[in-house]
């Protein structure tokens, strides 16, 4: 298998974000949790994006788990490596996009690297080298008063100069709009000068075009899913992937029992929970019990056990503002979350024993626990179900064929559970 583009993104939502972006364009992707084993089967896809857990760790940690991404990617014969950050640049002085770069742009020899985490469609735009969120320059976003990586300066030339050992320049817009070879001019009297790396702005989606297709001469770019658009756009303009086969992800049925797990409190996810109970049985967990020990979730499979079968089921911790208050403020809000997730996670390894092969599950954190319990090492990324959640099919696992959709809590329409398995078949 020869990679068309390998992308390492520093968060597991970052990479859930671009791999469905470039499955919208038509690449057939896959989603790794972590570098996977050098033994990973893996179908024939176009893309791989490797997620790790490296926005907020320590630098030289980050730098280590890159490059190994890096390394298992260009394995697969990736031309193109795209390092994903967040598209609000999220990154302290001290890390981790500017080092991550300067390491990977060594290990393979690139010159210079075009840097945006442009992506217009969202709201993010760079103009002059300054990012706008929405219609405020970063420093007077609400990322200003972030917990992890407050950001206090727009100007992306003097952040990333900050982070990185070489030195940093800028293609402005005007640049840009002149076309791929004004870009291209720019981008080699850059490298002259001796500039390692270029912020380039972006203002409209048709200008992630043009940066796709410059980016694709180099091994290397940085940026958010809106540069992975334009290398996805650029790709299947010069004929480098086979256009239009998410469908095929979701297209063989598994079938077999189906069960739902519910770990979101969002007002979204209580409202379908309260719509599934027209199409399914559902079982409301009690979350006092769940911390109190491992009998609610015993109780919670005995239940699923006399339950499967020809119609799915649903098991939900979710309770209202008020009731996951109360429950906090008893036992500490993460002492009470990470019961209740390894719960469903406990549950759910418990239901694929059961025979489960079509699983959905409500909640970013209670979807996290659920992967990493199932020790599922990748996904090759299907149609959506609703804006942002695509069909999942498990690749690499130890169960055999298996589809799930993991959403986060905001996320879906008030049948999203009922959507989801039409899909999930
Ligand atoms: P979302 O995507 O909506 O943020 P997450 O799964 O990421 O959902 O987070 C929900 C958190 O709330 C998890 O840690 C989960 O274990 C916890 N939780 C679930 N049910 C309850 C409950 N009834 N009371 C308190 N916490 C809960």
């Amino acid at each position: 298998m020869k990679l068309s583009l390998g992308c390492i993104a520093d968060d597991y939502t970052g990479a859930s974000d671009l791999a469905n972006t470039l499955t919208r364009q038509g690449l057939r992707t896959v989603q790794t949790i972590g570098v996977p084993p050098d033994d990973l089967t893996l179908p024939e896809v176009d893309a791989v994006v490797v997620s790790l857990k490296s926005r907020s760790i320590e630098a030289g940690l980050a730098v280590d788990r890159s490059r190994a991404a890096e390394k298992w990617l260009r394995g697969r014969g990736a031309g193109h490596v795209l390092f994903k950050i967040c598209s609000t640049f999220d990154s302290t002085d001290a890390g981790n996009i500017g080092p991550v770069m300067d390491a990977l742009r060594a290990d393979c020899g690139e010159k210079i690297v075009l840097v945006t985490p442009a992506f217009p469609e969202t709201g993010r735009t760079v103009y002059q080298g300054n990012l706008f969120v929405g219609a405020v320059p970063l420093n007077e976003s609400p990322l200003k008063d972030h917990p992890l990586n407050p950001m206090h300066d727009s100007n992306l030339v003097r952040v990333l100069a900050r982070q990185s050992r070489g030195k940093v320049g800028l293609v402005d817009l005007a640049t840009l709009a002149r076309g791929v070879d004004a870009v291209r001019g720019r981008l080699a009297d850059l490298a002259g000068g001796g500039v390692g790396a270029a912020v380039i702005d972006a203002v409209f989606d048709r200008d992630l075009e043009t940066i796709g297709r410059v980016a694709l001469d180099h091994r290397l770019s940085v940026g958010a899913s809106g540069i992975g658009l334009g290398l996805a756009r650029a790709l299947v303009a010069a004929g480098k992937v086979t256009s239009g086969s998410a469908g095929a992800v979701s297209g063989a049925a598994v079938g077999g029992p189906a069960a739902c797990l519910a770990g979101s409190c969002s007002q979204a996810t209580l409202q379908q929970v309260a719509n599934a109970e027209k199409s399914m049985a559902v079982l409301r967990l009690d979350p006092e019990r769940i911390v109190a020990g491992p009998d609610e979730a015993r109780r919670a499979l005995a239940w699923a056990n006399a339950h499967l079968g020809d119609s799915p089921i649903l098991i939900a911790s979710s309770s209202t503002p008020d009731q996951v208050a109360a429950l906090q403020s008893r036992h500490g809000r993460d002492a009470a979350g990470h019961a209740i997730e390894q719960a469903m996670a406990e549950i759910a390894e418990g239901l694929v024993r059961s025979g489960v092969r079509r699983l959905v599950v409500a909640g970013g954190e209670t979807s996290g626990a659920v992967v990493d319990r199932l020790r599922i090492p990748g996904f090759l990324v299907g149609e959506e179900i609703a804006a942002g959640v695509p069909v999942l099919r498990a690749v690499g696992t130890a169960t055999g064929e298996m589809l799930l959709a993991l959403k986060s809590g905001n996320f879906g329409g008030p049948d999203f559970f009922s959507d989801a398995l039409r899909l999930i078949r």
